[in-house]
């Protein structure tokens, strides 16, 4: 395809008005804004432009064209009413500068999401502001980080299983902890005893996903929550995503005295692509004068912003991604209670679905139930010559996006994995045909391996040699 510059010729233009209709003016454009010859606009047509765009939007691949089954990440289908409801506007145009008393709407909005996030997760206040998970982690760690150092006794080091998303161990080191790491055991859960061994009075405590980063239940959080706390030490959440436990089982209530959750994974939000997002983090009563500031509180007379006494400060410019938490709140009002609950036993029913119905032809990497999704492996194919990899390209023929592969990484447990999420948006007959592309493929893996080596056959570009395509993208074909 070529680009819409290539397209261009000269003198065209993308409108016809009669010439008669304006009488010329002069204008004198400043130095700084006459436009350079090597950035000029293409000169292209109306339908030009239209037919470019819209080629170039069907080279991708997205939620909205099928099942996106990427583990870890709830690529779900979020209504597009909400992106409607945070368009508004008033939301649209409130200025962040505006007083509060002129924006009393958007401050409600802010300060009625965290008291339903409050009664989603079992925490007491909320802080709007950290733009992205990994964001939302810094925000918290550096609030735990703070909470010892106003008691005088700062501590230095941060426990993380093997399990966890890479952003836990990077966060905690850029909140200058050190990171201990903490083994599973074979039943993808902290190992307890190992646990007990490496808990001491200098760990200011521990990062937990539960489901964990392979999709499970961790049964020992009580536990857990009792080995870390009897140190002295603060339970910190990464709930980026809590498809699996909505209406279901609060964190707060579970022990953690800190958290962040995903906006934009859970809540409606679509994401992959960079953002915006929004990484809310969510504290205990004993944390809230952490917060970042300023946080939304209520009196008699209205909202309006607080500064807590000892918060870690700002983490971004103004109050954070402000549509994120408009789809948010829609999403949350217009499920309800009892709609959130189902919206989770849903995606645990679809993953589970999906792990029985495929376990016979990928090696569970974990033989129990699963939560929101599942990870099977590809391991008795590479006697074929056939790695995973070449299994989830090849499902790109299928129409399908492949799912995250390789993660979680840690052996013995894992080897050659592939980690299905199938959101609770996707119906039955989507499974199905996902269900029977992957069954297909293994027989492909037996038959015709090439076949797979050399998938994907049907996109626009096929494989690429993908070191090379991140050192030296080639963005143009
Ligand atoms: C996605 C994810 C994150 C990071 O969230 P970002 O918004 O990408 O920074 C952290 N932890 C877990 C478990 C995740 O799945």
């Amino acid at each position: 395809m070529k680009l819409i510059y290539e397209k261009s010729v000269k003198g065209r233009i993308g409108f016809s008005i009669p010439e008669d209709s304006f009488d010329e003016i002069s204008v004198d454009i400043p130095e700084y804004a006459k436009p350079h010859k090597e950035y000029d606009l293409p000169e292209v047509s109306e339908p030009d432009v239209v037919r470019h765009f819209t080629k170039l939007s069907k080279l991708n691949y997205g939620v909205d064209d099928g099942l996106y089954p990427l583990g870890s990440c709830t690529m779900k289908y979020n209504p597009k009413i909400n992106e409607k409801l945070a368009n508004l506007d008033n939301f649209l145009y409130a200025h962040p500068f505006a007083p509060e008393r002129y924006v009393q709407g958007s401050l409600q909005i802010m300060f009625e999401l965290g008291e339903l996030l409050n009664e989603i997760t079992g925490m007491d206040k909320f802080s709007m502001m950290p733009a992205a998970g990994a964001h939302g982690e810094l925000t918290g760690v550096l609030m735990i980080r703070k909470y010892f150092e106003s008691k005088g006794k700062p501590r230095h080091k941060m426990i993380i299983p093997d399990s966890a998303h890479g952003t836990n161990p990077a966060s905690s080191a850029m909140a200058g902890f050190r990171v201990v790491e903490v083994k599973s055991n074979e039943r993808g859960g902290v190992d307890i005893s190992e646990l007990e061994k490496i808990m001491d009075e200098d760990t200011a405590g521990l990062m937990l996903t539960n489901p964990n980063t392979v999709g499970l239940f961790d049964e020992n959080i009580l536990k857990i929550a009792d080995i870390v706390h009897s140190k002295g030490g603060l339970l910190y959440y990464d709930g980026a995503n809590l498809n699996a436990l909505l209406g279901i089982v609060r964190p707060g209530d579970a022990g953690f005295d800190v958290l962040h959750l995903n906006l934009h994974k859970t809540f409606s939000t679509p994401h992959g692509g960079g953002g915006p997002g929004a990484g809310v983090v969510g504290a205990k009563k004993e944390l809230i004068e952490f917060l970042p500031s300023p946080i939304v509180c209520k009196n008699e007379k209205g909202y309006f912003f607080e500064f807590p006494k000892n918060s870690i400060g700002r983490v971004r410019a103004f109050y954070g991604n402000f549509s994120v938490l408009v789809k948010a709140y829609a999403w949350i009002l217009s499920m309800g209670p009892q709609g959130l609950r189902e919206a989770a036993e849903t995606s645990i029913i679809n993953a589970n679905y999906v792990l029985a119905k495929l376990k016979d032809y990928y090696k569970p990497a974990y033989d129990r139930t699963c939560m929101h999704e599942c990870v099977l492996t590809g391991k008795e194919y590479k006697k074929y010559g056939v790695k995973t990899l070449d299994i989830s390209k090849r499902l790109m023929d299928y129409g399908f996006h492949p799912p995250t592969i390789y993660f979680p990484h840690f052996e013995p447990y894992a080897e050659e994995t592939i980690m299905i999420e199938p959101p609770e948006s996707e119906s039955k007959e989507t499974l199905d045909s996902f269900i029977k592309a992957m069954i297909k493929i293994s027989k492909e893996a037996r038959t015709k391996p090439e076949l797979l080596k050399e998938a994907p056959h049907s996109t626009p570009v096929g494989r690429l040699d993908e070191v090379k395509a991140v050192k030296n993208p080639k963005l143009h074909y």
